[in-house]
């Protein structure tokens, strides 16, 4: 049985020291383990920012696509190869900006990876942007003056969009992290998780500490029910997007693959599919 060592590889990761993303990777590493994977059984897609660093720094197998396009990779990876665990990654530019149109299908698709967001409110490979999760006011390089665009409530988008599976949880709380991660890579289906990841670089409003302040626990809120969605809604608004645990959970959606002819019989690498003439004749 593989651990969390295992997953590990000889790159050493270039993130500023005490960037949130270093918990994400271990986080990663040891759920992998924890649900019984080997490193050839793991493939992680990330996009572009600081965040698309890390399907180098796990030993599995890496694709490092291009801005924004993490999900149609990694959608394209789980349907040539369902056996695999597919874990797409990327930042809140990356995911929430111009990759979110992809965001959002990929989501209703439901179909079966687990998507991981290093969310620190900000551009940090670019040297400190405003991002879709800054909150109206933010002071960066390109809004000096305060941002005058509100921030957008990711999890109550994805939930409205028919997530199956919506979590959140924090860089620093990595006990937690890892067992949301483990909760999402066994959800049959597509497994949304927001981490805050504090860049420690270029946003000095939302600290480690601003956090640690701000954040509510979903598991210390009596009766908090995550097959609610109702419920995930209202709190969500409530602690204006400021939770973490499992937020939302629906076992009983199919997945994109219990739908799709052909996905069911296995992997498609993996089957003769070999194009023959005649099942194109009538298109000739
Ligand atoms: Fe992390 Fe920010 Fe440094 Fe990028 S710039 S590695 S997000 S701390
Ligand atoms: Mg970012």
């Amino acid at each position: 049985m593989a651990t969390f060592k295992d997953f590990r590889n000889n790159i050493k990761p270039n993130w500023c020291p005490g960037c949130g993303d270093f918990s994400v990777q271990a986080s990663i590493q040891r759920a992998a383990a924890n649900v019984g994977l080997q490193p050839e059984d793991l493939a992680i897609v990330s996009g572009i920012g600081c965040s698309g660093r890390i399907s180098g720094y796990i030993n599995s197998y890496g694709f490092h696509g291009i801005h924004g396009r993490s999900l149609p990779i990694a959608q394209g990876v789980k349907m040539a190869n369902r056996e695999l665990t597919v874990i797409a990654s990327g930042g809140d530019g990356d995911g929430f900006a111009i990759g979110m149109g992809h965001t959002v299908h990929a989501i209703r698709r439901n179909i079966d990876i687990t998507y991981i967001v290093m969310d620190n409110q900000i551009y940090g490979l670019t040297k400190g942007q405003t991002s879709p999760r800054s909150e109206m006011g933010f002071k960066t390089k390109s809004t000096p003056e305060g941002s005058i665009e509100s921030a957008i409530g990711i999890m109550e988008l994805a939930i409205s969009a028919g997530a199956s599976f919506v979590a959140q949880s924090f860089s620093s709380d990595l006990k937690e992290l890892t067992s949301i991660i483990e909760q999402g890579i066994k959800h049959k289906g597509f497994s949304f998780i927001n981490v805050f990841s504090p860049c420690v670089t270029f946003n000095k409003i939302n600290t480690y500490e601003w956090f640690k302040q701000n954040i509510k626990k979903l598991d210390t809120i009596e009766g908090y029910d995550p097959t609610n969605r109702v419920q995930a809604v209202n709190t969500l608004m409530e602690y204006n997007g400021l939770v973490t645990g499992l937020i939302y959970q629906n076992k009983q959606k199919p997945s994109y693959e219990e739908l799709v002819p052909g996905f069911r019989e296995g992997a498609l690498a993996k089957q003769d599919i070999s194009l023959k003439k005649e099942t194109f004749d009538h298109l000739l």
